[in-house]
């Protein structure tokens, strides 16, 4: 029997990914999506599925919890008539069209690729955190940070990079005081970044500074237990609020060789475009970007995506590929 041949097969389960399904399927491209079975650990839905209130996604002024979000933009994939499969795609060959794309249940083939795997924020583990996860402890600063709880406390960033110092900085809005554990003597991050954060008066820099241990009394965090290089014995600072800056591992493992990624493992695009350097293969969503890092940014991609691909398709069609 000859393989089936999809007009669109689509490899992810966040915004980024149901967009693209919502606006292929409505094109009559009847597409197929694979939302993953916790792939990169990461439950069917991504990152939205680990929090809990999402307040900055247009169109809910109230407000809803992350994964009633994902249920519902799952749910109007499936009404635009996306097909979907809880599988994790283990491997592609993109060497030659139609594209190949493997799971354990097989392979299925494709004349054009949309790539929305995202990204998974980096975590310390220290003790407590799986008491305190999002009742006090974020990766994503400007996500939760105008939360209610984390008003007027003192708060704490760890990292030194770009984002640690833009988050640290965001937070000034509303802690009483930043207090950023940088694990080295220096920053990384951009000098101009770092320029903003010694000027803040609201921040201050803990530098050789790591914490071991995340405090609270059950409910709620309190504060962290912390360590400085020379310094024997640990210290407890007070805190409300524990927010994660120490990078985001793109889901790219099973695309290694088979379209340009960065030195850090993101796809790389053609600016202002989804398209990747394999004609018929686009990507959007956190797994190419860096900076942004928001559902409804992750959401606009995947419909840059979904349109590109729709003319690749059409072009191709009228050029008799
Ligand atoms: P992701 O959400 O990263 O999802 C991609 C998913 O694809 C993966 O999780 C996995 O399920 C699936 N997948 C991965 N690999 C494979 C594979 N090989 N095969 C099949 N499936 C695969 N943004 C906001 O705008 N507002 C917020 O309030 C907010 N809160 C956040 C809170 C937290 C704790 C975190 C971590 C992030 C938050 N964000 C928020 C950021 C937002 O979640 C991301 O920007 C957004 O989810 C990115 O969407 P995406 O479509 O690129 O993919
Ligand atoms: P980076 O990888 O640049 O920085 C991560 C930071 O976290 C580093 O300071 C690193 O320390 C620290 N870190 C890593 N692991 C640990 C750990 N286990 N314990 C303590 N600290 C740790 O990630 P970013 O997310 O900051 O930036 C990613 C990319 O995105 C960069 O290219 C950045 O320039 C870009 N970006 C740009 C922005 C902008 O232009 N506005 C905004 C945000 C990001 P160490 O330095 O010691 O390795």
């Amino acid at each position: 029997m000859e393989n089936k041949i999809e007009n669109i097969l689509i490899i992810g389960s966040g915004p980024a990914a149901h967009t693209a399904a919502i606006y292929t399927g409505r094109a009559n491209l009847n597409p197929l999506l694979f939302e993953g079975f916790l792939a990169g650990g990461v439950a069917a839905g991504g990152q939205l599925t680990t929090t809990t209130e999402i307040e900055n996604f247009p169109g809910f002024p109230e407000g809803l919890p992350g994964p009633e979000l994902m249920d519902r933009m799952r749910a109007q994939s499936l009404r635009c008539g996306a097909r979907i499969e809880t599988e994790t795609v283990n491997s592609v060959d993109l060497s030659k069209r139609p594209f190949a794309v493997t799971t354990d249940s097989g392979t299925f083939y494709a004349k054009s690729l949309i790539l929305a795997t995202g990204a998974t924020a980096k975590r310390l583990n220290l003790p407590g955190e799986d008491v305190y996860w999002q009742r006090g402890i974020s990766a994503c600063a400007v996500c939760d940070g105008a939360l209610p709880f984390f008003r007027n406390r003192p708060l704490v960033v760890i990292g030194g990079g770009d984002t640690a110092c833009e988050e640290a900085t965001y937070l000034t809005k509303f802690a009483s005081m930043v207090h950023l554990f940088v694990r080295r003597d220096v920053l990384r991050a951009s000098k101009a970044m770092q320029k903003r954060v010694a000027e803040n008066p609201k921040i201050q820099i803990h530098w050789n500074t790591a914490a071991t241990e995340v405090l609270g009394d059950g409910k709620k965090m309190t504060g962290v237990r912390l360590v400085t290089k020379g310094n024997v014995s640990e210290q407890i600072l007070e805190a409300g609020g524990l927010f994660y800056a120490i990078g985001h591992v793109p889901n790219t493992e099973f695309l290694q060789g088979q379209v340009n990624l960065d030195e850090t493992g993101y796809i790389k695009t053609v600016p202002g475009t989804a398209k990747t350097n394999v004609l018929g293969v686009f990507a959007a969503g956190d797994v190419q970007d860096k900076v942004y890092r928001q559902a409804i940014t992750a959401a606009g991609s995947g419909c840059m995506a979904a349109l590109e691909a729709e003319r690749f398709l059409s072009e191709e069609e009228e050029t008799g590929h």
